[in-house]
């Protein structure tokens, strides 16, 4: 994204100063694919995913073989962002369940979890989800309920909170997000978007994360200590490609 790769050294300076020590730069498209995967290859503390985001009819596809072959590269741990968006689009949306059901046979063919983008779609997501046998994966920026929370770690998925928890208006995602187990619960950005509470408005950026999380610790009754060793336990077992950095003791 543009608003976050023009200002990266100061972005990476502000990571690091705030003890965010990895983060996952995630595709969007085909082309975004290889500028994330640009970035992963020249700096070490960032990842990629590959992956067509579904709200895009025009996003040039890519096929299983495709997805498979771009997921060998050893820095590329996710597939995604995928999933079913019917919020921004209508009409017939064929194209982008078959569009996700490519990105869930590339992950279990690749052995890689998926990052899953849903809105307004809760019933197809799982569904499709369920059809594809999807083996492992995150629900990110969770907007929906209690009852999907469920309906997914149910499937093994994990479920990630992004700055949405922190609003004021967010009461049924902050009763899922205090409803999700410690050991299935993520936190993230979706930077450039949807800056926490106190820089809603603002462009986002991974520093960020250290606000959304506050939040839920504070949520949930928890130190926030214990819910970011939690949360990156998390993220290191859910995508497994990532190690961690040799200087965290
Ligand atoms: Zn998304």
């Amino acid at each position: 994204m543009p608003e976050l790769a023009n200002r990266l050294p100061e972005i990476l300076a502000n990571m690091s100063a705030d003890d965010v020590v990895q983060a996952i730069a995630i595709s969007v498209d085909k082309p975004s694919a290889t500028a994330v995967l640009a970035l992963a290859e020249q700096y070490p503390q960032l990842f990629a995913s590959v992956g067509v985001h579904p709200e895009d009819m025009d996003s040039e596809e890519m096929s299983v073989a495709d997805l498979v072959a771009a997921a060998a590269h050893p820095k590329v741990v996710g597939i995604g962002e995928t999933g079913l968006d019917y919020h921004w689009c209508s009409g017939d949306l064929r194209w982008q369940q078959n569009r996700f059901a490519t990105h869930i046979q590339a992950a279990n063919d690749s052995r890689l979890p998926l990052i899953v983008h849903t809105r307004d779609a809760a019933a197809d997501t799982l569904s499709l989800l369920k059809a594809g046998q999807a083996h492992a994966g995150v629900i990110h920026c969770f907007t929906e309920d209690v009852a999907f929370a469920k309906a997914v770690l149910d499937l093994g998925f994990y479920v990630s909170f992004s700055g949405i928890v922190t609003f004021k208006n967010a009461q049924s995602i902050q009763a899922a997000c205090q409803y999700v187990p410690l050991d299935r619960l993520l936190v993230e950005t979706d930077a450039p978007y949807l800056a926490p509470v106190p820089k809603r408005g603002k462009i986002n950026e991974p520093a960020f994360v250290h606000y959304t999380a506050e939040f839920i610790a504070q949520l949930r009754g928890e130190s926030l200590s214990t819910l970011a060793e939690a949360t990156c336990a998390n993220t290191y077992r859910l995508f497994g490609k990532m190690t961690r950095p040799s200087t965290q003791g």
